[in-house]
């Protein structure tokens, strides 16, 4: 038998395949070989119990991509959901949900929903800035049914960790474009109120018109840890397009002269509020590496 990890619990698997989703342990193997199943991992394994749902697992198959933040396998998009209003879109979280994104090479999708509250005004600066970095933008609303079509579309047939910060209507999304999640985000929630404290755990949902989300648990914080000064510009996919012409071969785009990306942005072909929140973040890598 062949399925994918759904989640892990103290050393148990859930692998969801074609009859159904079964308890898994890993084979004595595995603990030998140091080899370590994730949530998203496409395995092999043995039923123990057909009735009881039970298995062995026996094999992991290769993987495409390793995730850290959050830590699951086989990914290949992100879904950032940001609302136009209430809460308002932060800018500077919004370009760190990409960045932790753009940092473990998986392509990020942004979605802003509740359009019906939105000032149309705003709408279309804020789509474009971020268009003109190159990301897809989808606008929808839950509540007059609009944008989930497309955001359907994006999603099929692909697993997506969805992403974005609380109430800006993740669940309300994937409740709606696809009707039978109402019950399991439910129970997300309600494991959410029973306290503060209790680890939330990575968890993978089969979509019925094809493909897997992921549901990203406390995955609010972002660590700068582990992004290198000079890496960081490359995250940035407006700015790395630059990535020569410099007079400084590894210019920061700070503080050096004869800086291509500052002329782009002083021409208004790279956003301002982008740039800065760049600087903002090399700032914070250049202060935590100095202690
Ligand atoms: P989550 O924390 O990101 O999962 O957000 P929820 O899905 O729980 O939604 C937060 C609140 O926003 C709820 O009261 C929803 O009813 C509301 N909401 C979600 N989508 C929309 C929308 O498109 N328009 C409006 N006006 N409210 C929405
Ligand atoms: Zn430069």
């Amino acid at each position: 038998m062949t399925g994918k990890i759904i989640k892990g619990i103290a050393g148990f698997y859930y692998v969801i395949a074609e009859s159904g989703i079964y308890e898994c342990k890993p084979k004595g193997i595995f603990r030998k070989e140091k080899r370590k199943p994730l949530v998203g991992d496409n395995v092999e394994f043995e039923i123990l119990d057909p009735t009881e749902m039970t298995g062995s697992m026996t094999n992991i198959l290769p993987r495409k991509n390793e995730l850290i933040r959050p830590a699951v396998v086989n990914v290949d998009q992100a879904m950032v959901i940001f609302a136009l209003e209430s809460p308002k879109p932060n800018i500077g979280l919004l370009d760190r949900f990409l960045l932790t994104m753009e940092w473990q090479h998986v392509p990020a999708v942004i979605c802003f929903n509740k359009e019906d509250l939105a000032d149309q005004k705003q709408v279309l600066p804020l789509t474009e800035l971020y268009r003109n970095c190159g990301y897809e933008v989808f606008l929808c609303s839950v509540k007059q049914d609009k944008g989930l079509a497309q955001i359907r579309m994006r999603l099929q047939g692909k697993t997506t960790v969805v992403s974005g910060p609380s109430g800006v209507g993740k669940s309300s999304v994937i409740n709606a474009i696809q009707p039978d999640f109402k019950l399991k985000t439910g129970e997300i929630s309600d494991k959410l109120k029973r306290g503060k404290h209790t680890t939330r755990h990575v968890e993978i949902y089969r979509l019925n018109f094809g493909g897997y989300i992921v549901d990203t648990p406390g995955f609010s914080s972002f660590s700068l840890a582990g992004i290198g000064k000079f890496e960081l510009k490359e995250y940035y996919p407006e700015i790395n397009k630059f990535n020569s012409g410099c007079r400084f071969m590894d210019c920061l785009h700070y503080k050096e002269p004869g800086c291509v990306v500052k002329d782009a942005v002083n021409d208004g072909l790279i956003s301002r509020v982008r740039y800065n929140n760049y600087i903002r973040l090399l700032e914070e890598i250049q202060n935590m590496n100095s202690y």
